[in-house]
């Protein structure tokens, strides 16, 4: 690479890596306030100011003494690796590292100030440095590829290649040296400072698209997430069902599967409100969602449909088993209190089943049906489980 030269190269890392600081700062500053983002930005100015110092001590124009600008430096571009770590962490909701690494910060920075082969081999200070990253990188990309989010994996295993990488390309720089190569500025010679301010370039360029396109996924998938749930029980919300509802009933049209539809309804629930106020009737909600979520079994699917209305498809079942299991939810929902502070909030619920008719039935005329059962149980008394007639046998219910 005869026309490329480090000191150019040494800038333009820098600037890559001020860039990552403007990214981060941006993101951080248009509304997502996380530590990680935070951690990351300045992680960015970190190596920019390393990298600058870098510069300065190569070309030699040093500001302070030679010795103090490269352990600067070196201690600025290893906080920096640290802070990526740190953020990392983070976002992961890890344990963080911080103390850690501003120890190994203040002894790389001692090293350099006071330890002569710190300063004056070339080959001893870039090895242990390379060493120190490698296993920096090895933490984060342990941390990232063990991650479970479907939606997010490749996501951050891109972060970690990207990462992991840059500290293989350090290492090899490191042998590069070791193996008495060196850092030759000599017209001809081969100036491993050129393929390492490169690559250095190109890692903060990469890294920073990989941590923005992480935290944009991210943000896609929280609202993702909050459109297809509610919000105040997590159970899915009226949205998602009739998605739910289009697939399950689909799956019965192909096979001779059954599917019943549970509806329930809190009973005179307003007065729960009047009496114990809005934030005791939020506490039932939840407290009610919970227990339909622990009663169900895996396959069937719970949903807040209304304020204080809830929906099971249960697949597979019959309407007579549906049934049973509606009376199941009803009982549980009905035999403990629910507890808000130190009050006891008795509640009952009335209960609509119906059984999809591959036959008869759309998903309206289904909803009809569950409904009309619905109100046939407040009609009874509440408290109670109401089965809907089989379509065959009474054409003119819907
Ligand atoms: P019924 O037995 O006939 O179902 O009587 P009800 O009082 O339960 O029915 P109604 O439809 O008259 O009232 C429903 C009440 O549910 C009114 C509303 O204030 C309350 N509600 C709806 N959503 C929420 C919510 O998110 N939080 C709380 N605390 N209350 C809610
Ligand atoms: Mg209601
Ligand atoms: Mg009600």
């Amino acid at each position: 690479m005869p026309s490329l030269d480090a000191y150019t190269l040494a800038v333009t890392s820098a600037l890559a890596a001020l860039f990552m600081a403007i990214t981060m700062g941006g993101i951080f500053l248009a509304g997502n306030r996380e530590h990680a983002i935070a951690d990351w930005a300045l992680a960015g100015v970190l190596f920019c100011l390393g990298h600058m110092l870098g510069n300065l001590a190569m070309a030699g124009t040093v500001v302070i003494d030679l010795r103090t600008t490269i352990a600067l430096g070196n201690t600025s571009i290893f906080l920096a690796y640290g802070l990526i770590l740190v953020g990392i962490q983070e976002h992961l909701g890890h344990r963080r590292s911080g103390a850690m690494i501003l120890a190994m910060a203040l002894a790389i920075l001692a090293a350099g100030l006071f330890w002569p082969g710190m300063y004056a081999n070339t080959s001893s200070r870039v090895g242990l440095l390379a060493t120190v990253y490698m296993g920096l990188a090895i933490a984060c990309t342990f941390m990232l590829w063990r991650a479970e989010d479907r939606m997010l994996a490749g996501y951050r295993k891109a972060v970690a290649l990207v990462i992991l990488g840059n500290a293989v390309l350090l290492s090899l720089r490191a042998v590069y040296i070791a193996l008495g190569r060196g850092e030759s500025a000599e017209p001809g010679g081969v100036n491993v400072m050129v393929p390492a301010f490169l690559s250095s370039m190109v890692f903060y360029m990469a890294l920073n698209v990989a941590l923005a396109l992480l935290l944009f996924r991210r943000k896609e998938a929280h609202l993702r997430h909050m459109a297809r749930h509610d919000a105040l029980t997590g159970l899915l919300n009226r949205y998602s069902l009739e998605e739910y509802a289009a697939r399950e009933m689909a799956r019965v049209d192909r096979s001779d599967h059954q599917l019943s539809v549970v509806l329930l309804d809190l009973d005179n629930f307003k007065r729960i409100n009047d009496e114990h106020g809005h934030a005791a009737g939020d506490r039932v909600l939840v407290e009610a969602a919970d227990r339909v979520r622990e009663m169900i079994r895996e396959g069937d699917i719970a949903f807040r449909v209304g304020g204080e209305e809830f929906l099971v498809l249960l697949p597979g079942a019959d309407g007579r088993e549906a049934a049973r299991i509606a009376d199941r939810l009803r009982r549980s929902l009905a035999d403990g209190p629910f507890r808000y502070r130190s009050t006891e909030i008795r509640v009952s619920t009335s209960v609509g089943v119906v059984a999809y008719d591959p036959v008869h039935d759309n998903w309206e005329s289904l909803q009809r049906r569950a409904d009309q059962a619905l109100y046939r149980a407040k009609d009874g008394g509440r408290n109670r489980v109401e089965l809907a007639p089989d379509r065959a046998s009474s054409p003119g219910a819907a």
